[in-house]
């Protein structure tokens, strides 16, 4: 049986820091509809020229299609030990639709943790990110810097990026829809949240969290 794993909090809180090493440590897959988009948003086509629109001004893409994105990706991974659900839901009716894709494989929703972080620290993770092109994995100027500098720690590669959303404006539109539309799912998942304090390092979160999954 698949364990379904969301991780929620706000932008910058540290979830796909900790979805790519949890991963690596357990059996299990992730998915970031963020990801997901920004690979769409690189298509060269109206479709792919409006959801980049959308990416750049941090407001939500429809639910229609991230929830189809999440049906599509479940149906080719329900036979993996684990899944993490990285910045999906995003809003109650995201998570109804979940709801009933996992009931459609007759499974649920395990555990949510949430990332407890101040705002000053989301600003300051946001504003530091920089992402390896090659593999994805995520650094930080002020906090998670590469180990030699402009080479990749896990595949050694000098290619990095910086997202176009990661601006101090978009930030503060991103934490407004945040607010709004994702906060109301701790209500929704009251019963099976599991509170992080994330300000804490990466590598103690990791250990928190997989003391939860043991
Ligand atoms: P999210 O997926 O929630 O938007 P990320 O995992 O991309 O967040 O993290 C945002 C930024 O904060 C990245 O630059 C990352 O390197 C950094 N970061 C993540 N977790 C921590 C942590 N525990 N302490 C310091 N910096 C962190
Ligand atoms: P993230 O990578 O999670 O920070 O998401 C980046 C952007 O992708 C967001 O600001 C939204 O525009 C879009 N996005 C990501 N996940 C979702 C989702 N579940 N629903 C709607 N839009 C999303």
């Amino acid at each position: 049986m698949t364990r379904n794993i969301i991780f929620l909090g706000a932008p910058g809180c540290g979830k796909g820091t900790q979805a790519g090493l949890l991963v690596r440590q357990l059996d299990f897959v992730k998915v970031s509809t963020g990801d997901l988009l920004r690979e769409i948003a690189k298509e060269d086509s109206d479709y792919g020229r409006s959801i980049n629109n959308i990416l750049n001004k941090g407001i939500l893409v429809g639910d229609d299609i991230v929830n189809d994105l999440i049906d599509r990706f479940y149906c080719q991974n329900s036979n993996k030990a684990g899944i993490i659900f990285d910045g999906y839901p995003r809003n109650i009716e995201q998570a109804v639709s979940l709801d009933q894709i996992l009931k459609k494989n007759q499974n649920s929703v395990d555990a949510v943790f949430y990332f407890e972080v101040q705002k000053d620290t989301l600003i300051k993770r946001i504003i530091g990110r920089y992402i390896c092109t090659d593999c994805g994995t995520i650094y930080n100027k002020f906090f998670f810097n590469t180990k030699k500098e402009g080479e990749c720690d896990r595949c050694k590669s000098s290619h990095f990026n910086v997202r176009i959303d990661d601006t101090k404006e978009v930030i503060e539109d991103r934490l407004k829809v945040y607010d709004k539309s994702t906060a109301p799912l701790l209500d929704f998942y009251a019963d099976k949240l599991i509170k992080i304090d994330a300000e804490q390092s990466a590598d103690i979160i990791a250990k928190l969290i997989m003391n939860h999954l043991k």
